[in-house]
């Protein structure tokens, strides 16, 4: 007689009995194990604070030193930064102590486009193997008008998470451009200003921490969605910019400052070709920040542009960096692949040719490794080496002008 090898029950006494290679199961223990199987799951999913690896700042700038080159600077700022913040969150986990409340430290990044800023934010999550998402703030508009939603920013990151809200609420999320919501005025009088003041206001609400009705799918909000509570209170923001001309309002102000004697002797320690590493709250606000959002992004630091020598080093010293990849590619086909010093000069000087900054070495390389790649594997050559001869004929015979463009 059959019979189920969990309860026992013979087929009779169930709605259904499933039979396996040895055994069977009936309907109700199906039922049983299904939920002993989401309990398990939801233990699974949720997200201790425990998982977290948090590293003292000198190892995180450390960790940081094994991707990003230079821009010790903000390195430094942003260990200290997430550091805090997560001792933060693990400080109201263990003891509940409300005594002092830590604020948030939300961070801003301002230095030119392609100097690392993304990069840095990347590999804090990175260590840290919390969510992290990436959004842009120039798709953002205030509720009701084209493009996306506030609440947006979050359904990215709760997809970051595979919708673990719990783990999302802990997460990092970048937000790039942020200069470009700046208000087009310093002037708060001015009337409709459709991607700036208001953006900001909707922005200052997450920043803050708050719970926010998030549609699970993105895009617009409509009635029928079901929308996931998520709290902002512990997600850390690092907010990136360009901020095009702020060393305008930053040396204004420190001329502005310094009148007499006294100033033009402290004129002479300020080092006007980088003005960015003066940057004040006063300068962001000059530039179209609201005091409010300045106020909630407390740790702002700087980048420096990449030099020469700086670009250089990206090319070879990154644990993940470019010509290690070729490298690496290559051995997977038992061929060990050589670079002359030159040729990396050469990548280099294209670069700021081109004005292609780091990211454009990528594109640079695949110009030249393209035909290598392509006949390598099927030659039987064990090893080769790019010259420099071969390197310019490659660059000069691509179309430049695709180059230029990327
Ligand atoms: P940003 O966010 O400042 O515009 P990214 O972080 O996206 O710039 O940098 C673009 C690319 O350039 C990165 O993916 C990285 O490969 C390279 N890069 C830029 N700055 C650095 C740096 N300081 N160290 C290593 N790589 C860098």
């Amino acid at each position: 007689m059959d019979k189920c090898s969990f309860c026992g029950r013979e087929r009779k006494d169930t709605n259904l009995l499933i039979a396996g290679i040895s055994g069977h199961i009936c309907d109700s223990c199906i039922e049983q194990a299904n939920a002993i199987l989401e309990e398990e799951l939801k233990k699974k999913n949720s997200f201790d604070l425990g998982q977290i690896k948090l590293l003292k700042p000198a190892e995180i700038k450390e960790f940081l030193d094994q991707y990003v080159i230079g821009q010790d600077e903000a390195k430094k700022f942003l260990s200290v930064a997430v550091y805090n913040h997560y001792k933060r969150l693990m400080q109201h986990q263990h003891t509940g102590d409300e005594d002092v409340e830590i604020e948030k430290s939300n961070i801003l990044l301002v230095g030119e486009t392609g100097t690392g800023k993304t990069l840095l934010a990347r590999t804090i999550a990175k260590m840290l193997h919390v969510p992290f998402t990436i959004v842009d703030a120039t798709v953002l508009t205030e509720a009701g008008y084209v493009g996306e939603d506030i609440e947006s920013i979050l359904t990215r990151l709760l997809q970051a998470a595979d919708y673990n809200i719990e783990a999302a609420e802990k997460g990092i999320v970048f937000i790039d451009e942020i200069d470009k919501i700046a208000r087009k005025s310093d002037n708060p009088s001015i009337t409709r200003d459709v991607s700036g003041e208001g953006v900001q206001q909707g922005l200052l609400k997450l920043l803050e921490g708050a719970i926010v009705n998030v549609p699970p799918q993105g895009g617009r909000k409509h009635p029928e969605q079901k929308m996931i509570p998520v709290n902002t209170k512990n997600i850390l923001f690092i907010a990136g910019g360009a901020f095009d001309g702020i060393e305008r309002k930053i040396a204004n102000r420190l001329n502005t400052k310094v009148v007499g004697y006294q100033a033009s002797k402290n004129k002479d320690l300020i080092d006007s070709a980088n003005l960015l590493q003066y940057i004040a709250p006063q300068d962001l606000k000059s530039f179209g920040l609201i005091p409010e959002i300045i106020g909630r992004m407390p740790v702002i630091t700087y980048l420096h542009p990449l030099t020469r020598d700086t670009l250089r080093r990206i090319l070879t010293e990154p644990k993940n960096a470019i010509i290690k990849q070729y490298k690496k590619l290559f051995s997977i086909d038992d061929i060990e692949l050589k670079f002359e010093d030159s040729v990396l000069d050469y990548i280099v000087d294209k670069a700021v040719e081109f004005k292609l900054g780091a990211r454009g070495i990528r594109s640079i390389c695949e110009t030249i490794m393209i035909d290598t790649m392509f006949e390598a594997p099927s030659k039987d050559k064990k090893e080769i080496t790019i010259s420099l001869g071969f390197a310019k004929e490659k660059i000069e015979k691509a179309n430049m002008a695709r180059l230029k463009a990327s």
